[in-house]
């Protein structure tokens, strides 16, 4: 859960803390108490602050209970700077660029080059061709690096601007308005409101607390959630002082008020900040098993180059020769440019999502959501628009309906004055704030939408919640959770006497009441009445609407014990909000369908309420879906919960806390499933942790819960995650149609190489330098282009991929081969059908034999050109080319026509021909390659369509 460094942003302004405003002046004792290093920075926080009063905070800071004006605030910018911390050095860059050097391949490859410039020195006569291949192995080496380098870089940066889309506010009270901002706003003397699933921005000192607990985890690596509370406590070290929370710290529970001390570098976690250094990059499972096929590939390549010296050696070739050719061929055929290009396609990808509303914050996402199988579901917000409108109010055995939609308190509420008590009540019990429209928007809630429905209710029916706010202080709060399911709070009335209102899920709600509200009088529940209760939260439940009971009762004091406010209450009655679906939410649920993918939906709410909902955007179409609540899940034990998972395809858990949450994604793993959760409460963190894709809502989920998971919705609907694993599907389908296309032609290199070395040839149909400019130059643009293939239309048409499918799987080595094959046969025939004709015998050819050049180019081009149609081939797995559209991918074309003008430039510049020893090619030439590169696309078309027609479908992964 510690939050990344890059989340904080990057300035270089040192940002001094308010020890000048500190007018207690800390003795020098205090200052000596305090742990950790030597506080260097200027400015650091008074540790006096721990130990003064309430009132005195505000003194010390030089703040208001109101907040900072916002004068003070800009002034306070100014002198402290922003509210970030630098970025983190990664390194200095020479340092990074180094680094690419020392990787497996380019050690290799150096040690490669230093030994063939050696032979050069040592050969007699000196071969220039030697020296060309030690130069070409080092241009090699510098191009990989360098493409790995910016590579790396543009990834980070990549990581860093999405980082920078994730919100990060806090609200503050600035002039007696409560406001939201962005955490880099914060100055010292703000004070900050915090609740349940905040980050703390700021070192900050509380001075209201309401049940507040925090994890210090990211400072202190203690997990346990802490109590804080807001009175002064003894002078200990800063961390531990017990009325304090930190920078990077989570509030996990209660509410409370907070005075910010210190602000960026500053603060503990600034501090702690500077000292750490960087956490190393993950590999992805992909990444890890293309580096391990790429290591594979160069053993294989090592033991040819071995095999080649060893059967050239005895049948008399020259020995530094001989060595060379070994070695240029083994550093052919090294896989250099793969895992670059493997991360380039992930990036795209990431950058795909994004634009899509979905932040992928670690590529393993990617692929993790390309075989996603399940996807546990919120529905507030997720499935709904969130956009709660109380539409029935029902009080004494009557239903009132309310009039208006949206946060615009604008509409009747029928027969208002039998139900203000409850509106009234409810009201009070809110901390959401309304606001009014500005040129830009239109009424909107600060705050829990379902709270601010309710005070646009009370408002309908014609109260003013901050007049009754006035009227009825409020002065204590036991804030919501969502396993008690409810929430109170304590008032202070006119007459000198407290009462609790309390509002909260209405089976919760009604097991506590002991009586109801019959027009005024305080009446005994009994069981026809309680039935009267649940049929009338049915009825609304039923709608699909979500509801809430609304109770109250007197208590003897200002600070009563929570058991003593949430028992022995007076129902006055229920409200039922409705909340519209999302309309994109239906189409996507279809495409979740069709690609095999179940969809769970997990709820706090009403059974009834979920149904209604889940029929309406299409998750349950049949008669009969499982529907349990967190009170059966609790009663299961593990093969319970298997056996209730392994049942109804249409399950919706309801009444549940973010514990079953948790339960569920477990039973759901070890049933082999890969599980995408959303989530955006600060409980729902282990869930979202524990999950192979944690969702979090980017626009109203908890900071907590966004850096908890590995993806974030920036506009919160179901529909972004459908599309991030269609998009996820077309990564891993785009990467595996490129590695087939790379090592396919590997086999077209090799093969020629141990068929002339067999035959007796006694020199190489295609050279080392060759085959370097195929990989390195021909052929990386089409790579890169197959790795950022558009979406197919189909991509969720089919089941999703095993969790243990490997990337090299059966399926795939066997279309290596197929293709590969191919492709060796072609350059192979070209090869020696050039030889034959000629009629020279073998062991006449030399180097400069005008036919042998133009064989090897013939090689060389042959490469290229099947390329050309190997790269249209791998495009679909079943499905015809023509089908999918031949030239549907311009920049595949382009691609590979900039690879065959490459080609012809090799063959027709003279400059290049004395590099590579190559020979100008007739256009008959061009045609028998072109022809034979066609011959290769017919071949895989008929083998796609014995695929097809053997397995009935046309259609089905790619
Ligand atoms: P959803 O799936 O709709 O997002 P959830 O899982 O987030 O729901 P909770 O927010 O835990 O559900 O709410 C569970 C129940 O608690 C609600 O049905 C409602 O009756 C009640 N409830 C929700 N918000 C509040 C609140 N602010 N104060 C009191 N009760 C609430």
């Amino acid at each position: 859960m510690s939050p990344e460094p890059a989340d904080r942003g990057a300035i270089s302004h040192p940002a001094p803390g308010p020890t000048e405003l500190c007018t207690g002046g800390p003795p020098t004792d205090v200052m000596a108490s305090t742990t950790g290093p030597p506080r260097d920075q200027p400015g650091a926080p008074c540790p006096c602050i721990p130990s003064l009063a309430v009132s005195d905070v505000f003194t010390a800071l030089d703040a208001s209970p109101r907040g900072l004006t916002p004068a003070q605030a800009a002034a306070r910018q100014a002198r402290y700077g922003p509210n970030e911390l630098p970025g983190v050095g990664r390194g200095h860059v020479w340092m990074r660029l180094i680094a690419q050097f020392t990787d497996l391949f380019a050690v290799v490859l150096l040690v490669s080059s230093a030994i063939t410039f050696l032979a050069y020195t040592l050969e007699q006569p000196q071969d220039p061709a030697t020296l060309q291949l030690a130069l070409a192995i080092l241009g090699v080496v510098l191009l990989n690096a360098g493409i790995g380098f910016a590579q790396e870089y543009s990834a980070e940066r990549t990581a860093e601007s999405l980082q920078a889309m994730v919100p990060h506010t806090c609200r503050v009270l600035r002039d007696g308005e409560p406001r939201e901002l962005p955490a880099r706003d914060l100055v010292p003397g703000d004070v900050v409101l915090l609740e349940a699933g905040d980050a703390v921005s700021a070192d900050c000192r509380l001075v209201e607390a309401h049940e507040v607990a925090v994890n210090n985890a990211a400072l202190t690596g203690e997990s346990d959630a802490v109590a804080r509370v807001a009175g002064p406590v003894p002078a200990v070290p800063t961390l531990e002082a017990r009325n304090c929370v930190f920078m990077g710290t989570d509030v996990v529970a209660g509410t409370g008020k907070a005075v910010v001390s210190a602000t960026g570098t500053a603060t503990e976690f600034g501090r702690i900040f500077r000292l750490t250094a960087a956490a190393p990059r993950q590999k992805t499972p992909l990444q890890l098993q293309v580096a391990a096929m790429a290591r594979r590939v160069a053993g294989v390549a090592l033991a040819t180059g071995a095999i080649l010296f060893a059967v050239r050696v005895p049948s008399g070739q020259p020995f530094v020769d001989t060595f060379v050719f070994s070695l240029g061929v083994m550093v052919a055929l090294v896989p250099e440019g793969l895992p670059a290009t493997l991360s380039v396609s992930l990036a795209i990808g990431v950058r795909r999502m994004a634009r899509r509303h979905a932040l992928v914050k670690q590529l393993l996402a990617v692929e993790a959501l390309g075989s996603t199988s399940v996807v546990c579901t919120d529905k507030t917000g997720t499935l709904t628009q969130a956009e709660m409108t109380v539409v029935q109010v029902w009080a004494n055995g009557v239903s009132h309906a309310v009039a208006g939609v949206g946060y615009a308190p604008v509409g009747e509420v029928a027969d208002a004055g039998s139900v203000r008590e409850l509106l009234r009540t409810a009201a009070l019990c809110s901390n959401a704030r309304l606001v009014p429209p500005t040129s830009r928007d239109g009424w909107r809630v600060l705050g829990d939408t379902t709270e601010g429905a309710l005070l646009v209710a009370a408002m309908k029916a014609g109260l003013d919640p901050s007049v009754e706010e006035a009227r009825s202080p409020r002065v204590a709060e036991y804030p919501f959770d969502s396993v008690r399911k409810l929430m109170s709070t304590v008032h202070g009335d006119a007459d000198g006497t407290y009462r609790a209102c309390v509002k909260g899920a209405p089976l919760e709600l009604l097991a506590r009441c002991d009586a109801i509200d019959r027009e005024g009088t305080r009446t005994p529940l009994t069981e026809a009445s309680r039935a009267e209760v649940v049929a009338a939260a049915d009825d609304m439940a039923g709608q699909g609407l979500r509801v809430l009971a609304v109770a109250r009762r007197r208590v003897p004091g200002p600070r009563p014990a929570l058991g003593d406010v949430e028992s022995k209450l007076t129902l006055l009655g229920l409200s039922g909000m409705y909340d519209p679906p999302r309309p994109e939410v239906r189409d996507a649920v279809d495409a979740c369908r069709r690609a095999g993918i179940r969809i769970v939906m997990v709820t706090g709410d009403h059974p009834l309420t979920a149904e209604a909902v889940a029929r309406r955007v299409g998750i349950v179409r049949g008669p009969a879906p499982s529907i349990v609540t967190g009170a059966q899940l609790d009663a299961l034990n593990d093969d319970g919960v298997d056996a209730l998972l392994a049942g109804s395809a249409e399950l919706l858990l309801c009444r549940v806390s973010p514990e079953h949450k948790m339960r569920v994604v477990t039973a759901l793993q070890r049933h082999g499933e890969v599980v995408a959760v959303t989530g955006d409460g600060a409980n729902d963190a282990p869930a979202l942790k524990h999950a192979d894709i944690g969702v979090a809502m980017g626009a109203s989920g908890t900071d907590v819960a966004r850096e908890a998971a590995v993806m974030v919705l920036l506009d919160d609907s179901f529909a972004s995650i459908s599309t991030a694993v269609g998009l996820g599907r077309s990564v891993y389908r785009n990467i595996r149609k490129f590695l087939i296309y790379l090592f396919s032609h590997n086999i077209a290199e090799l093969v020629p190489i141990l068929v002339a070395t067999l035959a007796g040839f006694p020199l190489v149909p295609i050279t080392a330098v060759q085959i370097l400019a195929i990989d390195l130059g021909s052929d990386v643009l089409p790579a890169l282009a197959l790795g950022a293939e558009p979406m197919e239309a189909d991509v969720m048409d089919s089941p999703p991929r095993p969790r243990r499918e490997r990337l090299f799987s059966t399926a795939v080595m066997g279309r290596i081969l197929f293709l590969g094959g191919i492709q060796a046969l072609g350059v192979c025939a070209v090869f020696f059908w050039h030889i034959h004709a000629s009629g020279i015998p073998y062991a006449d050819f030399t180097r400069d034999d005008p036919v042998y050049r133009e064989a090897i180019t013939m090689v060389q081009a042959g490469i290229v050109v099947s390329q050309f149609f190997n790269a249209l081939a791998v495009r679909t797995d079943r499905q015809s080319v023509f089908r999918a559209g031949l030239l549907s991918n311009p920049w595949l074309i382009g691609a590979g026509c900039v690879g065959i003008a490459l080609m012809a430039a090799i063959s027709y510049a003279p400059a290049l021909q004395a590099i590579f020893n190559t020979a100008p090619l007739a256009p008959a030439d061009w045609a028998v390659l072109a022809a034979f590169g066609a011959l290769l696309l017919a071949a895989e078309e008929a083998r796609k369509w014995v695929l097809r027609h053997r397995s009935g479908s046309p259609k089905g992964g790619t």
